[in-house]
């Protein structure tokens, strides 16, 4: 038979909400592939991802009162591959057990998820490598999980001043080899779309991209 359902192309404009897990036990079937989305509160990870999927109310869900602290899950068109929206890091003034408790409950996802293919870091094009961000490449690195990097809000600087700030990114990140792709982006002026779709098709499908932003 031809028509096997894993032959299909992936499509983001079919991304549907799945389930939020608050814990490893509540995410969905560890089977398939997934990439999953972190990022900096306000850095633009939901405008990111409502870019790539097309759907400009994709990732409030993720923003709900109740769920911003939740893994957001996402199907896409081709059966077990997956998007996933991380809670965004350093809403409001939450104290310290709040974020311990963030991070132990991160750590679960990114550490015992293996059908986890790489994560994109969002970053604001102005304000990149936070402490946040830092700490993100760090762990993809040491354990070897591939890595893009989305410099967002392209668009709030002119052509040549955001290829310098994507210059400056990239030399921040020379000695990271996690580092597989470096995409200037903007959900404004969808800059960057193509590329970093390609980039994730390819990692849910398992094999490498061809892009040129790299
Ligand atoms: P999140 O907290 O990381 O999910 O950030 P949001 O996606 O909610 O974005 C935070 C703010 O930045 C919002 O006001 C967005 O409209 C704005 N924003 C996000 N991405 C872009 C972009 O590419 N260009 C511009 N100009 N604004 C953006």
């Amino acid at each position: 038979m031809s028509d096997q359902p894993s032959a299909k192309a992936i499509s983001f404009n079919s991304a549907r909400f799945l389930v939020s897990a608050s814990r490893l036990e509540e995410c969905p079937p560890d089977q398939g592939a997934e990439v999953a989305f972190a990022g900096r509160s306000n850095a633009g990870k939901s405008s990111a991802i409502n870019t790539i999927t097309a759907n400009g109310k994709l990732a409030r869900t993720s923003k709900t009162p109740g769920r911003t602290r939740l893994i957001n899950f996402f199907s896409l068109n081709r059966p077990d591959c997956r998007l996933v929206d991380l809670p965004g890091y350093g809403y409001a003034k939450v104290s310290r057990d709040m974020k311990d408790d963030w991070q132990q409950h991160l750590d679960h996802y990114l550490s015992q998820r293996q059908s986890l293919r790489g994560l994109v870091l969002v970053m604001d094009i102005r304000h990149p490598m936070t402490d946040f961000d830092q700490m993100m490449v760090e762990w993809c690195q040491h354990n070897n999980l591939p890595l893009m990097i989305l410099a967002t809000k392209s668009d709030k600087l002119k052509f040549g001043q955001a290829k310098t700030a994507l210059l400056k990114i990239s030399a921040m990140l020379k000695h990271y080899d996690c580092v597989e792709h470096l995409v200037m982006f903007s959900a404004t002026t969808k800059a960057g779309l193509d590329d970093s779709r390609a980039a994730l098709e390819a990692w849910l499908e398992g094999r490498e991209a061809e892009i040129l932003s790299t």
